[in-house]
């Protein structure tokens, strides 16, 4: 993988290193890397010489013995239909979607026996790896029991703890950073998904160039079939210097999915910073050496997110105050039923009290008393019985105080664009439009989630 920001770190070791071939060329003030001639591989500095958790690998299980199960999930409301930018780096195309988006792009997977991913990741860009032979026998960096394929794509993602993929990779800390590698094997029909892609790449050239494309939908790249997925988990290395040790590593073995002649030849069309054909940007596979390698049995499942949450914070009525509850740190101390809201094309009335005070406490800080507020009509207003998901949990702001039963009702409710417009009106206390303020979600680990039955009462 590669961004500008590995530019920079390359530069500043370079004037550190004394590592034959390596840092000779230099391009507009930036160090470059390459994959064959004096900036080879071999050549590059950096954990890509010195580290023993490297990447990628030769996969030599095929996933038969010892196998877990898990889910891994994506979001699925950024992943479809997308505007985006691809770019020629001098090393990959890479397509990145804005951040406005990507904010909302979340990537976690629970799995038996220990957790596939353990935490959630935010997408950050996808780019590909391909080779030179018509065959298609060289392009991909993973093997398996020693074989390669056309086209490997890696969906890069940082650990939501952080704010950029920049500053996930130079924290150094393992599994700052999440790839998922998708595997295309040459075949003689056009692979679809790929086309928004294709498209763009027509109108790329020179290492530097970027170009607008549209309708992306990046899960039908990631998911050929609908079926059970099974994939590779390791810990190791971004593939391009400075090589830092960082990535947990899901490598999707099977199924594969495809790519064409034609395809294949149009990521052969772009060049690299020396104005020569862009192939091979493969680097070798690495030593294995005492690292875990996992398999898992996945389903890949989608996680909706709707487009807004009401939370009612209830405390016991053994404390007298929220405060005394929270300050207990007792488990179930709070109870907060969460109301998940989607888009609808109608008002919701029921937000119309508080709304019309709003604006009155655009500030942060700013307070105003209003009237009228049916804390009701902000449920869902289906008559009969409901579902809701029971677990116990955190507060989802610091100190994040493990001390709230939750009871998330499955049953929505609605809010109008136009409302959820003067929500986002609202300002942070960074002087910041309110919005996104949302905390991605955390891992299960052993709690169970109990889903119960129920009725809405008003007593
Ligand atoms: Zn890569």
């Amino acid at each position: 993988m590669s961004s500008s920001m590995r530019f920079l770190l390359l530069a500043i070791v370079c004037s550190l290193s004394f590592t034959p071939g390596f840092c000779q060329k230099e391009e507009g003030g930036k160090s470059t890397f390459c994959y064959d001639g004096d900036c080879a591989p071999r050549y590059w500095g950096g954990q890509c010489s010195t580290g023993s958790g490297q990447s990628p690998i030769d996969i030599r299980d095929n996933g038969k013995n010892n196998v877990g199960t898990g889910i891994l999930y994506f979001t699925d409301v950024c992943w479809q239909d997308h505007n985006f930018i691809l770019e020629n780096n001098g090393h990959t195309a890479e397509a990145s979607i804005g951040p406005n988006r990507t904010s909302r792009c979340f990537l976690s997977g629970d799995g038996e026996p220990d957790g596939i991913l353990g935490r959630s990741y935010v997408f950050s860009q996808v780019h590909f790896h391909w080779g030179s032979d018509t065959q298609g026998k060289n392009g991909t960096e993973h093997s398996f029991n020693g074989i390669t394929y056309a086209l490997e794509a890696h969906f890069v993602h940082f650990s939501s703890e952080y704010k950029t993929l920049e500053e996930a990779v130079s924290s150094n800390q393992p599994r700052s950073v999440a790839v998922v590698a998708v595997i295309f094997q040459l075949t003689n029909k056009d692979n679809e998904a790929l086309t928004p892609i294709i498209k763009a790449l027509r109108q790329l050239k020179r290492s530097g160039d970027k170009t607008k494309g549209y309708g992306l939908n990046l899960m039908d790249i990631l998911r050929p079939t609908n079926g059970k997925t099974y994939l590779t988990r390791y810990e190791g290395s971004l593939t391009t210097p400075q090589c830092a040790e960082v990535v947990s590593w899901v490598v999707f073995n099977d199924p594969r999915s495809f790519v064409s002649p034609y395809q294949l030849k149009v990521f052969r069309s772009i060049l690299d910073q020396r104005e020569r054909t862009l192939e091979n940007n493969v680097r070798p596979t690495q030593a294995i050496n005492d690292r875990r390698i996992r398999f898992f049995r996945t389903s890949i499942a989608y996680r909706e997110l709707y487009a807004m949450e009401g939370h009612f914070v209830h405390y016991s009525s053994e404390f007298n105050s929220l405060n005394d509850a929270l300050a207990s740190n007792q488990s179930g101390a709070l109870s907060v039923v969460a109301v998940l809201y989607q888009v609808s094309q109608s008002e919701n009335q029921a937000f119309n009290p508080i709304l019309n005070v709003l604006s009155q406490v655009v500030n942060s800080g700013n307070s105003v008393q209003g009237t009228d507020l049916n804390l009701w009509k902000l449920l869902p207003q289906q008559p009969g019985k409901i579902y809701n998901y029971q677990y116990d949990g955190s507060l989802t702001t610091p100190s994040c105080n493990e001390v709230v039963l939750w009871n998330v009702l499955i049953s929505e409710s609605h809010i109008s664009q136009q409302q959820l417009t003067q929500f986002r009106k609202a300002i942070d206390s960074h002087e910041e439009p309110m919005e996104n303020n949302f905390r991605p979600i955390q891992a299960l680990n052993n709690r169970i989630i109990r889903v119960y039955e129920s009725q809405l009462f008003s007593q």
